[in-house]
Protein backbone atom coordinates (compact mmCIF):
# COMPACT_ATOMS: atom_id res chain seq x y z
CA UNK A 1 0.00 0.00 0.00
CA UNK A 2 0.88 3.39 -0.75
CA UNK A 3 -0.09 6.40 0.48
CA UNK A 4 0.60 9.76 -1.18
CA UNK A 5 -0.13 13.86 -0.74
CA UNK A 6 -1.10 15.36 -4.18
CA UNK A 7 0.49 18.72 -5.04
CA UNK A 8 -3.62 19.82 -4.40
CA UNK A 9 -3.68 18.37 -0.65
CA UNK A 10 -5.89 15.27 -2.14
CA UNK A 11 -4.73 12.29 -0.26
CA UNK A 12 -4.20 8.89 -2.19
CA UNK A 13 -4.11 5.52 -0.68
CA UNK A 14 -3.04 3.13 -3.49
CA UNK A 15 -3.20 -0.58 -3.09
CA UNK A 16 -1.12 -3.08 -4.67
CA UNK A 17 -3.08 -6.62 -5.44
CA UNK A 18 -2.10 -9.24 -7.22
CA UNK A 19 -4.72 -11.76 -9.19
CA UNK A 20 -3.94 -14.62 -11.75
CA UNK A 21 -3.76 -12.95 -15.02
CA UNK A 22 -6.62 -13.67 -17.13
CA UNK A 23 -6.60 -15.95 -19.99
CA UNK A 24 -9.47 -15.95 -22.72
CA UNK A 25 -9.42 -19.14 -25.08
CA UNK A 26 -10.06 -17.82 -28.39
CA UNK A 27 -10.69 -20.58 -30.90
CA UNK A 28 -8.39 -20.13 -34.02
CA UNK A 29 -10.75 -21.15 -36.54
CA UNK A 30 -12.78 -17.93 -35.87
CA UNK A 31 -12.00 -15.08 -37.57
CA UNK A 32 -10.44 -12.14 -35.66
CA UNK A 33 -11.62 -8.93 -35.80
CA UNK A 34 -9.07 -6.16 -35.82
CA UNK A 35 -9.46 -2.32 -35.66
CA UNK A 36 -6.70 1.00 -35.88
CA UNK A 37 -7.43 4.00 -34.03
CA UNK A 38 -5.69 7.17 -34.92
CA UNK A 39 -5.01 9.74 -31.89
CA UNK A 40 -5.71 13.79 -32.00
CA UNK A 41 -6.33 16.61 -30.32
CA UNK A 42 -9.77 17.86 -31.42
CA UNK A 43 -11.21 14.05 -31.67
CA UNK A 44 -9.39 12.08 -29.09
CA UNK A 45 -9.39 8.36 -31.37
CA UNK A 46 -10.84 7.93 -34.37
CA UNK A 47 -11.25 4.57 -35.03
CA UNK A 48 -10.68 2.85 -38.41
CA UNK A 49 -14.86 1.73 -38.04
CA UNK A 50 -15.61 4.81 -38.27
CA UNK A 51 -16.55 5.34 -35.00
CA UNK A 52 -14.99 8.53 -33.55
CA UNK A 53 -14.53 10.14 -29.53
CA UNK A 54 -14.38 13.55 -28.99
CA UNK A 55 -13.35 15.69 -26.09
CA UNK A 56 -16.54 15.68 -23.80
CA UNK A 57 -17.48 18.87 -23.06
CA UNK A 58 -16.45 18.44 -19.52
CA UNK A 59 -13.05 17.83 -20.14
CA UNK A 60 -12.84 20.83 -22.41
CA UNK A 61 -14.54 23.53 -19.98
CA UNK A 62 -11.32 22.09 -17.44
CA UNK A 63 -9.05 22.66 -20.30
CA UNK A 64 -10.32 25.96 -20.34
CA UNK A 65 -10.11 26.81 -16.85
CA UNK A 66 -6.43 25.35 -16.81
CA UNK A 67 -5.95 27.86 -19.50
CA UNK A 68 -7.62 30.67 -17.01
CA UNK A 69 -5.46 30.11 -13.89
CA UNK A 70 -2.28 29.68 -15.62
CA UNK A 71 -2.58 33.40 -16.43
CA UNK A 72 -4.24 34.28 -13.24
CA UNK A 73 -1.07 32.79 -11.74
CA UNK A 74 1.38 34.50 -13.84
CA UNK A 75 0.46 37.64 -12.23
CA UNK A 76 0.19 36.85 -9.07
CA UNK A 77 4.03 37.50 -6.80
CA UNK A 78 5.46 34.49 -6.67
CA UNK A 79 4.71 32.33 -3.31
CA UNK A 80 2.23 35.26 -1.81
CA UNK A 81 -0.84 33.92 -0.02
CA UNK A 82 -2.45 34.40 -3.58
CA UNK A 83 -0.12 32.98 -5.68
CA UNK A 84 -0.42 29.77 -3.00
CA UNK A 85 -3.68 29.99 -3.32
CA UNK A 86 -4.56 29.60 -6.89
CA UNK A 87 -1.49 27.41 -7.25
CA UNK A 88 -3.32 24.74 -5.60
CA UNK A 89 -6.51 25.60 -7.53
CA UNK A 90 -4.67 25.03 -10.64
CA UNK A 91 -3.29 21.38 -8.97
CA UNK A 92 -6.69 20.73 -8.02
CA UNK A 93 -7.77 21.38 -12.07
CA UNK A 94 -5.27 19.50 -13.43
CA UNK A 95 -5.80 16.25 -11.11
CA UNK A 96 -9.60 16.61 -12.10
CA UNK A 97 -8.72 16.65 -15.87
CA UNK A 98 -6.44 13.53 -15.46
CA UNK A 99 -9.22 11.35 -12.92
CA UNK A 100 -11.73 12.38 -16.21
CA UNK A 101 -9.75 11.37 -18.55
CA UNK A 102 -8.54 7.99 -16.96
CA UNK A 103 -11.96 6.85 -16.34
CA UNK A 104 -12.81 7.93 -19.73
CA UNK A 105 -9.68 6.13 -21.27
CA UNK A 106 -10.75 3.06 -19.01
CA UNK A 107 -14.43 2.71 -20.42
CA UNK A 108 -13.44 2.78 -23.92
CA UNK A 109 -10.54 0.48 -23.38
CA UNK A 110 -13.34 -1.88 -21.74
CA UNK A 111 -15.78 -1.42 -24.75
CA UNK A 112 -13.61 -2.00 -27.51
CA UNK A 113 -11.80 -4.75 -26.19
CA UNK A 114 -15.49 -6.30 -25.86
CA UNK A 115 -15.62 -5.92 -29.25
CA UNK A 116 -12.66 -6.88 -31.02
CA UNK A 117 -9.54 -9.18 -30.84
CA UNK A 118 -6.50 -6.78 -32.22
CA UNK A 119 -5.77 -3.32 -31.68
CA UNK A 120 -3.95 -1.25 -34.20
CA UNK A 121 -2.29 1.81 -32.91
CA UNK A 122 0.51 4.03 -33.69
CA UNK A 123 3.77 3.96 -32.56
CA UNK A 124 4.15 6.45 -29.86
CA UNK A 125 5.95 9.52 -31.20
CA UNK A 126 4.37 12.43 -29.65
CA UNK A 127 7.95 14.70 -30.28
CA UNK A 128 6.65 14.70 -34.15
CA UNK A 129 3.29 15.76 -33.44
CA UNK A 130 4.63 18.55 -31.15
CA UNK A 131 6.93 19.65 -33.69
CA UNK A 132 4.24 19.52 -36.50
CA UNK A 133 2.24 22.12 -34.29
CA UNK A 134 4.72 24.42 -33.22
CA UNK A 135 2.01 26.99 -32.94
CA UNK A 136 -0.43 25.28 -30.98
CA UNK A 137 2.82 24.10 -28.50
CA UNK A 138 0.34 25.21 -25.31
CA UNK A 139 -2.34 23.47 -25.73
CA UNK A 140 -0.66 20.17 -27.00
CA UNK A 141 1.56 20.51 -23.51
CA UNK A 142 -2.24 19.81 -21.92
CA UNK A 143 -1.97 17.07 -24.41
CA UNK A 144 0.67 14.93 -24.63
CA UNK A 145 0.49 13.28 -21.69
CA UNK A 146 -3.09 12.08 -22.76
CA UNK A 147 -1.60 10.71 -25.73
CA UNK A 148 0.18 8.02 -23.80
CA UNK A 149 -1.60 7.64 -21.12
CA UNK A 150 -4.69 6.78 -23.48
CA UNK A 151 -2.18 4.00 -24.92
CA UNK A 152 -1.33 2.64 -22.17
CA UNK A 153 -4.70 2.37 -20.85
CA UNK A 154 -6.45 0.61 -24.26
CA UNK A 155 -3.28 -1.62 -24.25
CA UNK A 156 -3.88 -2.78 -20.33
CA UNK A 157 -7.55 -3.41 -21.24
CA UNK A 158 -6.66 -5.72 -24.56
CA UNK A 159 -3.85 -7.79 -22.52
CA UNK A 160 -5.78 -8.15 -19.34
CA UNK A 161 -8.30 -9.99 -21.76
CA UNK A 162 -5.39 -11.91 -23.57
CA UNK A 163 -5.81 -10.03 -26.76
CA UNK A 164 -4.00 -8.58 -29.24
CA UNK A 165 -1.71 -5.26 -29.55
CA UNK A 166 0.00 -3.57 -32.55
CA UNK A 167 1.97 -0.67 -32.16
CA UNK A 168 2.83 0.53 -35.86
CA UNK A 169 4.76 2.87 -37.03
CA UNK A 170 2.76 6.01 -37.38
CA UNK A 171 5.48 7.72 -39.81
CA UNK A 172 2.89 9.81 -42.14
CA UNK A 173 -0.27 7.92 -41.79
CA UNK A 174 -2.29 11.02 -42.44
CA UNK A 175 -0.48 11.43 -45.71
CA UNK A 176 -1.00 7.99 -47.09
CA UNK A 177 -3.77 7.28 -49.40
CA UNK A 178 -5.48 4.30 -47.38
CA UNK A 179 -6.93 3.05 -51.09
CA UNK A 180 -3.98 2.95 -53.32
CA UNK A 181 -0.79 3.92 -51.09
CA UNK A 182 -0.22 7.35 -53.26
CA UNK A 183 1.42 10.20 -50.97
CA UNK A 184 -0.48 13.15 -50.76
CA UNK A 185 2.28 15.64 -50.37
CA UNK A 186 0.40 19.17 -50.51
CA UNK A 187 -1.66 18.03 -46.89
CA UNK A 188 -1.17 20.41 -44.13
CA UNK A 189 -2.28 20.04 -40.46
CA UNK A 190 -5.36 22.38 -41.18
CA UNK A 191 -6.42 19.81 -44.38
CA UNK A 192 -9.29 17.79 -42.28
CA UNK A 193 -10.18 15.27 -44.98
CA UNK A 194 -7.41 13.29 -47.22
CA UNK A 195 -8.09 13.70 -50.88
CA UNK A 196 -5.76 11.60 -52.90
CA UNK A 197 -4.15 13.15 -55.88
CA UNK A 198 -3.59 9.97 -57.33
CA UNK A 199 -6.70 7.94 -57.46
CA UNK A 200 -9.10 10.77 -56.25
CA UNK A 201 -10.35 8.78 -52.94
CA UNK A 202 -10.96 11.38 -50.46
CA UNK A 203 -12.06 10.78 -46.92
CA UNK A 204 -11.81 12.37 -43.17
CA UNK A 205 -8.07 12.87 -42.12
CA UNK A 206 -8.05 11.07 -39.34
CA UNK A 207 -10.21 7.91 -40.32
CA UNK A 208 -7.77 7.46 -43.46
CA UNK A 209 -4.89 7.42 -41.11
CA UNK A 210 -6.66 4.96 -38.97
CA UNK A 211 -7.16 2.93 -41.75
CA UNK A 212 -3.44 3.19 -43.30
CA UNK A 213 -2.56 1.87 -39.94
CA UNK A 214 -4.82 -0.79 -39.71
CA UNK A 215 -3.32 -1.90 -43.43
CA UNK A 216 0.67 -1.60 -42.69
CA UNK A 217 -0.32 -4.44 -39.79
CA UNK A 218 -1.68 -6.61 -42.38
CA UNK A 219 -5.31 -6.23 -42.41
CA UNK A 220 -7.37 -5.00 -44.36
CA UNK A 221 -11.65 -4.17 -43.01
CA UNK A 222 -14.36 -5.37 -45.59
CA UNK A 223 -15.70 -2.20 -45.90
CA UNK A 224 -14.52 1.16 -45.92
CA UNK A 225 -16.81 3.37 -43.65
CA UNK A 226 -17.81 6.76 -45.62
CA UNK A 227 -19.15 8.45 -42.23
CA UNK A 228 -18.20 9.16 -38.79
CA UNK A 229 -20.26 8.17 -36.07
CA UNK A 230 -19.96 9.52 -32.53
CA UNK A 231 -19.23 6.92 -29.98
CA UNK A 232 -22.31 7.28 -27.69
CA UNK A 233 -21.93 8.49 -23.99
CA UNK A 234 -19.64 6.04 -22.01
CA UNK A 235 -22.44 5.06 -19.42
CA UNK A 236 -21.70 7.01 -16.41
CA UNK A 237 -19.08 9.41 -18.01
CA UNK A 238 -20.42 11.80 -15.59
CA UNK A 239 -22.07 14.13 -18.61
CA UNK A 240 -25.50 13.54 -16.54
CA UNK A 241 -26.55 16.36 -14.53
CA UNK A 242 -25.63 15.52 -10.60
CA UNK A 243 -29.28 15.05 -9.45
CA UNK A 244 -30.64 17.92 -6.99
CA UNK A 245 -32.45 18.05 -3.81
CA UNK A 246 -34.31 15.53 -2.42
CA UNK A 247 -32.72 13.38 0.10
CA UNK A 248 -29.30 12.64 -0.36
CA UNK A 249 -28.81 9.50 -1.80
CA UNK A 250 -25.44 8.03 -1.70
CA UNK A 251 -24.80 4.76 -3.98
CA UNK A 252 -22.82 2.49 -2.65
CA UNK A 253 -19.62 1.95 -4.95
CA UNK A 254 -19.82 -1.15 -7.20
CA UNK A 255 -17.26 -3.38 -5.51
CA UNK A 256 -16.67 -6.80 -7.06
CA UNK A 257 -15.37 -9.50 -5.03
CA UNK A 258 -12.61 -11.94 -5.72
ZN1 LIG B 1 -5.09 7.03 -53.63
Amino acid sequence: MCVKLNPSGRIHVIFLVEEPEAQEEQSSEEPKKAFGVDLGIARLATLSDGRFLENPKPLERSLERIRVLQRTLSRKRFLSKNWLKTKRKLAKEHEHVGDFRRDLFFKLGALLAEEYDVLVLEDLNVQDLIQKGVTKKRRLRLHDSAFSEIRRILEWEFVKRGKTVLAISAYSTSRECFLCGGINQNLSLEDRIFNCPHCGFTLDRDLNASLVLLRRAGWVPSAVPVELRPIPPLPSLGLKKRRQGGALKQEAPSVRAG
